[in-house]
């Protein structure tokens, strides 16, 4: 199989490419290298199957030339990072939501099969704990940036869910709760790289708000392999699936954890929220996932620990 992977250049677009190449498939990756980067993939760049095209998700004729070589197409690329959604908010609306469209309009032709890449965000303020896939979806006002990534991505499922209804096109959403591993950078907000690296930096390390908010890590790995067994599956299409760990942690009781294991005196503090992100930022106290539905497609299941997880970053970046 021939795989276009937009986003492949970004943190788990270049596990899928890896693992897609261990599969003896060849991987086409389309990356703007905004949040990629050249160095996610150069490990790669020597195998024969495999190729960097750095261009935007968002011109069409790239797109439909690099669509048209492809069997099968990963839509990874997207803005992402808590931070990043904030600070800009046009880029993400309009990466997210037309970036998407192109991907889909392409692939209708000779109806290509299509994952949406989608996130645990949508869920947005639901406490209707786990969170399946037929679970309301809760935003909040669209006076807060936040959301803004939530709906963007919330528009791309319907997107995607009516190119099947409408046009046949084979696409599966599939939503992705925190996930981990090396290569993951910080820079964009993400939890535990920033830990991790504050930790071995013997530096603060900045839990925001109280702490008590809770998040599920999955590693990298039980993702990517998870990938193409649902693309791989007729069954799949038209579908959503979410994909995340059951284990619930505080953030608080993470930045303990990190500390411990990295054999760090760092000082855990706490930054308001107002300061971490903007005014009024409204967080999610818990996100967990059923997986109940993947597990029944393709028997997903969370193979790596938090511990070997966290093991795995730190060792990244003692690297
Ligand atoms: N967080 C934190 N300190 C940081 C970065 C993030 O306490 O330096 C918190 C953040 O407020 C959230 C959780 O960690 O409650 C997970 O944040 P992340 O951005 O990794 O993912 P999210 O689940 O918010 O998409």
């Amino acid at each position: 199989m021939r795989a276009l992977i937009t986003g492949g250049a970004g943190f788990i677009g270049s596990h899928l490419a890896e693992h897609l190449l261990e599969l003896g498939h060849s991987v086409t990756v389309l990356d703007d290298l905004s949040t990629g980067s050249r160095d996610n993939v150069r490990h790669l760049q020597d195998r024969e199957n495999f190729g960097l095209v750095v261009d935007t998700v968002l011109d069409e004729s790239v797109v439909a030339a690099l669509v048209d070589q492809a069997d099968v197409i990963y839509h990874l690329a997207a803005a992402v990072g808590v931070q990043l959604i904030v600070k800009s908010p046009v880029h993400t609306i309009e990466t997210n939501v037309h970036g998407t469209e192109v991907v889909l309009h392409c692939a209708t032709k000779n109806k290509k099969p299509v994952l949406v890449a989608s996130t645990s965000e949508v869920y947005g303020k639901s406490k209707d704990l786990p969170f399946r896939e037929d679970s309301d979806l809760v935003m909040g006002p669209s006076t807060k940036g936040r959301w803004s990534y939530a709906c963007s991505k919330a528009l791309d499922e319907f997107l995607a869910l009516a190119y099947w209804k409408e046009k046949h096109v084979p696409t599966v959403v599939v939503r992705l709760f925190n996930t981990v591993g090396p290569r993951q950078t910080g820079q964009y907000g993400m939890v535990i790289p920033r830990f991790v690296r504050q930790a071995l930096a013997k530096k603060p390390i900045t839990v925001y708000g109280d702490g008590r908010q809770t998040r599920c890590f999955l590693n990298v790995t039980d993702v990517v392999t998870a990938l193409p067994a649902l693309m791989a599956n007729p069954a799949a299409a038209g579908q959503v699936y979410n994909l995340g760990s059951q284990h619930e942690i505080s953030i608080l009781a993470l930045a303990e954890r990190i500390k411990e294991l990295a054999g760090s005196d760092s000082e855990i503090i706490f930054i308001p929220y107002d300061e971490a992100y903007e005014e009024g930022f409204e967080d999610m106290p818990r996100r967990v996932p059923s997986t109940e539905k993947a597990a029944a497609l393709i028997g997903f299941a969370q193979k790596k620990s938090l511990d070997q997880t966290l093991g795995e970053v730190i060792a990244f970046y003692r690297q």
